[in-house]
């Protein structure tokens, strides 16, 4: 792969599994926008500040020593120093990440470091795939491919719980629904950067697919 794909939309439509899969099979880095977004919420909660607190929040981004990684086969989160990897994907984080990362000085300092983070990638492997909400719009406008997952909510809930309940965690699709609802709901109206597709961006509707399918029609949107 030569250049950026950036793969927007929102939970459980299959966009995380999808582009890492992606990334390894074009020889590419990866970068998971989202696991930096929940990084700054982790360091928020351990500070005992109120996520909705925007000042508080926005001194803790600034503050917090993030570090994200960029391998396909193993992307990692740490917070000053410690690998935070499993502990984003909790339950405490979230619920308290929506406001988090709709705070303007939260989203100017990580955009700055993603942007930072592709250009690295782009110079060291020549191609990398992107995923987040505001990939195509904000992060990476002149990107080479925009992708634009989406899925009934219903289905969402379902891979959320799955995922949920591979990784240990005990959870029930009513609860996930209103979760997924709730974020939905939260990350296209917040006044930055709210979750939208990028006008030139192609959608993919994840409904009837499995992973193999959305990475066999990401494959096919990239040759083309
Ligand atoms: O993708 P993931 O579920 O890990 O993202 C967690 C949250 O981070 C989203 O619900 C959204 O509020 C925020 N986010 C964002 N912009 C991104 C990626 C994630 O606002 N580019």
């Amino acid at each position: 792969l030569r250049g950026v794909v950036a793969l927007d939309g929102p939970s459980g439509t299959g966009k995380s599994s999808a582009a890492r899969r992606l990334a390894a099979t074009l020889g590419a880095r990866y970068l998971d926008t989202g696991a930096m977004y929940r990084a700054v919420t982790l360091a928020v909660l351990r500070a005992g500040v109120d996520p909705t607190d925007a000042e508080r929040v926005a001194e803790v981004a600034r503050t917090a020593r993030l570090e994200q990684g960029d391998d396909p086969e193993r992307s990692t989160t740490a917070v000053d120093g410690v690998d935070v990897g499993a502990e984003i994907r909790g339950p405490e984080v979230t619920l308290a990440v929506s406001p988090v990362s709709a705070v303007p000085e939260v989203r100017e300092l990580l955009v700055a470091r993603q942007r930072e983070i592709i250009a690295a990638a782009l110079e060291r492997a020549g191609g990398i795939v992107v995923e987040g909400r505001d990939i195509g719009t904000v992060v990476v406008p002149d990107a080479g491919l925009k992708v634009y997952l989406t899925a009934d909510a219903q289905a969402r809930a379902q891979r959320r719980t799955r995922q949920d309940h591979a990784s240990g965690r005990a959870s029930t699709v009513d609860a996930t629904l209103a979760d997924v609802r709730r974020r939905d709901t939260y990350d296209s109206t917040r006044a930055v950067s709210p979750l939208r597709p990028a006008e030139d961006a192609v959608e993919l509707d994840t409904t009837a697919l499995d992973l193999a399918g959305v990475l066999a029609a990401l494959v096919d949107l990239v040759e083309r």
